[in-house]
């Protein structure tokens, strides 16, 4: 079997003419934009727009990147437009707060909403056979997906496979998280939505990454990488090995191999670019509700126990009730202006931690995890 090949290229700011001599690069080592998207009508770019977030926060897709990608993409494809689906605020003020709606009027584009869907089914789902996906990607001809490396507090990262989730109109979203409650199912989803949207081509923005505490409240860090492939799979798996983190405890990825829905294995993936050694990460942190997963196979009473559940910050909560609105479940109160959680209910999905814009919810681990969490560094075992 051929090897799935991976774009890695070295970038080391978000100056706009090295990110657009790093994406052409990228672009150019799988062949050029001609023979990612042949023959393409209209051409939807997908960035990662979580929330109305400044691009220095390193929750959004570059702006730079955005635009660097619309200029290769703008070089075949007839139509090109810019959506997203974020998990707080609307496309259009995401956009502008992260600099991608002017990053889009620069490069002469268009930014859509992705209010509306239509059903797309998937016959060979594993999990989920329909999905209500955007109109705008249901209708253009190729989708070129355009993600942020990031740890995630459920999934334990976020990167081009795990974007295309924001595909799914705003609220519809977290119907998911009420179906696929556990992460090995969450994750089998999210391969089932990879097979029913198919980007042509995935590019990853990890100039500035995010660890610890992602989506929304992890350290930016600097990776100095563009990376790009038509496998979201590859990509990933190989950002993650770069970060010292084996991409099989992601479950999306562990799914993935197990069910060849894309190249995980080393010898499944042709990197071509710079060399991997000159972008290794020694330190990269996994976000509180994903460390040492190794110890889940012990069994149910250890998972409950090393699970990061959601802690309020009195502190720092101003009652906005934004986590409220976004709990799958309906779980979140609000008393004298502040959040309450009800933790018998709670099923640790971290929606409300991935969108509080105060940053007022810590996951926390409980005293056994934490006993755990200290033996197991103490022994440098990650
Ligand atoms: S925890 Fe965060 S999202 Fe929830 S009410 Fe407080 S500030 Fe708002
Ligand atoms: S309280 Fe937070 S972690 Fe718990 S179910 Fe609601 S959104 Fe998910």
């Amino acid at each position: 079997m051929a090897r799935v090949r991976v774009a890695l290229v070295k970038c080391d700011s978000y100056d706009p003419e090295v990110v657009r001599t790093a994406v052409e690069r990228a672009f150019s080592l799988l062949g050029g934009a001609e023979s990612l998207l042949p023959g393409r009508g209209t051409c939807l770019v997908k960035p990662n727009l979580l929330s109305p977030s400044r691009p220095e926060l390193a929750i959004t897709t570059n702006p730079e990147v955005v635009k660097a990608v619309v200029t290769e993409v703008k070089k075949v494809a007839e139509g090109v437009v810019v959506g997203d689906s974020p998990g707080r605020g609307d496309t259009l003020g995401a956009a502008e707060a992260s600099g991608v709606a002017q990053a889009c009027r620069e490069a002469g584009v268009s930014v859509v909403s992705f209010d509306e869907g239509l059903d797309v089914r998937v016959p060979e789902g594993r999990v989920c056979k329909d999905f209500y996906v955007a109109v705008p990607v249901v209708q253009a001809e190729a989708l070129v997906n355009v993600a942020k490396m990031k740890t995630h507090g459920f999934m334990g990262y976020t990167g081009a496979v795990k974007n295309l989730y924001g595909c799914i109109p705003g609220t519809r979203k977290a119907k998911f998280h009420l179906r696929y409650q556990g992460k090995e199912e969450f994750g089998l989803m999210l391969l089932d939505l990879l097979a029913a949207v198919r980007p042509a081509v995935s590019v990853l923005d990890a100039v500035v990454a995010m660890d610890g505490d992602g989506p929304s409240h992890g350290r930016p860090r600097p990776f100095g990488a563009i990376m790009a492939s038509t496998d979201p799979v590859a990509v990933d798996s190989v950002a993650l090995r770069l970060a010292g983190v084996d991409p099989t405890v992601v479950p999306y990825l562990k799914a993935a191999a197990e069910h060849g829905a894309g190249a995980v294995a080393e010898e499944d993936i042709e990197v071509v670019g710079d060399p991997p050694e000159s972008f290794t990460i020694k330190d990269f942190r996994m976000p509180s509700g994903n460390r040492h997963r190794s110890l889940l196979r012990f069994g149910g009473i250890m998972k409950k126990s090393i699970t990061a559940r959601p802690v309020i910050n009195l502190m720092k909560c101003t009652g906005c009730a934004v986590c409220q609105r976004s709990c799958p479940p309906q779980v979140i109160s609000m008393s004298r202006k502040k959040a309450v959680i009800d933790h018998k209910r709670c099923i640790r999905c971290y929606c409300c931690h991935e969108m509080c814009p105060s940053g007022a919810i810590d996951l926390r681990m409980g005293l056994v995890a934490r006993a755990l969490d200290r033996f197991i560094d103490s022994l440098a075992i990650k």
